[in-house]
């Protein structure tokens, strides 16, 4: 538990955290930015159990006073902060920090305070944050967990050493998945590729059934689409405007060509990420391959532009028309 060595990926950046504890070089704030569920409160864990620990080795030792109190979960110098609102405030900041902070540590060289979804600070309690972060007592140290360094002030940026956590490769997503949930290689490679880098994303969609559920109806409708008539067809655009702020339907239309056109080239079922739906995508790969691949390109284009703020409804008209249009028997 919460060692670096159940950590996946982000070798350089482990090598880094543990080295600042061995040489004593720790800053006093650091920010660790990266994706939902990509492995910052692990990495945050790991590090402060290493830098309590009172025999320092490769790990934490597991057996020392403060190691037995981290993983109880009752560690009295390391604080994290929480709030049961959607941003963190002022509020939070002035009690579980400002008020303590002054205090030293119970029983261990340093104070940690760990500040999960630290995106979501407001203006009011980032300024609050400032001074501290400026002047901090020698003995304490931040660890900020953010999705994206955007919401954050310049000055609190600078404060900090900013780390970034980038996604993980596909195959190390899949090979987690495999090890640790028992996931089909097929499941495990479609949902690493889902997930973009993230095993937190990749182990929640496995166990989202409106997940699942999503992909069966945008799969179906593009299997229609072909023999729709085109009412129905812009019909379809106006209904994916319910999934506007959830792209991964996108995805889902992109790895379906991708399937399909595997499939039509080397005839081979086990080359399809998607195993579950192998009679439907060959049955789909009647259309040539070029015009499978102006379908996946068409998606493409779609994302590209909805990435760019083109107005939706009509980037899926167009999309869909696009498809129908290379699809059409
Ligand atoms: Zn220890």
């Amino acid at each position: 538990m919460f060692a670096f060595a159940k950590i996946w990926g982000n070798e350089t950046l482990l090598r880094y955290l543990k080295k600042t504890v061995q040489t004593q070089t720790t800053s006093h704030a650091y920010l660790l930015v990266g994706k939902y569920g990509c492995g910052k409160k692990m990495i945050a864990d790991a590090f402060c159990r290493y830098l309590h620990c009172e025999n320092l080795g490769v790990e934490a030792c597991g057996v020392c006073t403060s190691c037995r109190l981290f993983d109880a979960g009752n560690h009295p110098d390391v604080i994290y902060i929480t709030t049961e609102k959607k941003s963190i405030g002022v509020e939070e900041i002035r009690e579980q920090i400002l008020e303590t902070v002054g205090l030293l540590p119970y029983s261990f060289p340093k104070k940690i305070y760990v500040i999960p979804n630290a995106h979501t600070l407001t203006p009011q309690a980032q300024n609050a944050l400032l001074k501290t972060l400026e002047e901090p007592p020698q003995y304490a140290l931040f660890i900020l967990l953010a999705e994206s360094t955007e919401p954050l002030f310049q000055t609190v940026l600078s404060r900090s050493i900013v780390l970034q956590l980038p996604p993980l490769p596909d195959d190390l997503v899949a090979e987690y998945l495999q090890k640790n949930l028992l996931a089909t290689a097929d499941t495990a490679k479609t949902f690493a590729i889902y997930a973009q880098g993230s095993i937190g994303m990749a182990l929640e969609l496995l166990q989202d059934e409106s997940f699942a559920a999503l992909r069966d109806f945008v799969l179906e409708k593009i299997r229609q689409l072909p023999k729709m008539s085109l009412g129905d067809a812009l019909l379809l655009a106006k209904e994916f405007e319910n999934y506007k702020n959830d792209l991964r339907f996108l995805d889902m239309i992109e790895l379906w060509y991708r399937d399909v056109l595997v499939a039509k080239s080397t005839k081979n079922p086990n080359h399809l990420i998607q195993q579950e739906y192998q009679a439907d995508i060959f049955a789909a790969t009647g259309v040539s391959t070029a015009n499978l691949i102006a379908c996946a390109e068409a998606v493409q284009l779609a994302k590209k532009q909805l990435s760019q703020n083109g107005n939706f409804r009509l980037t899926m008209e167009v999309m869909l028309m696009n498809i129908k249009e290379n699809t059409k028997s």
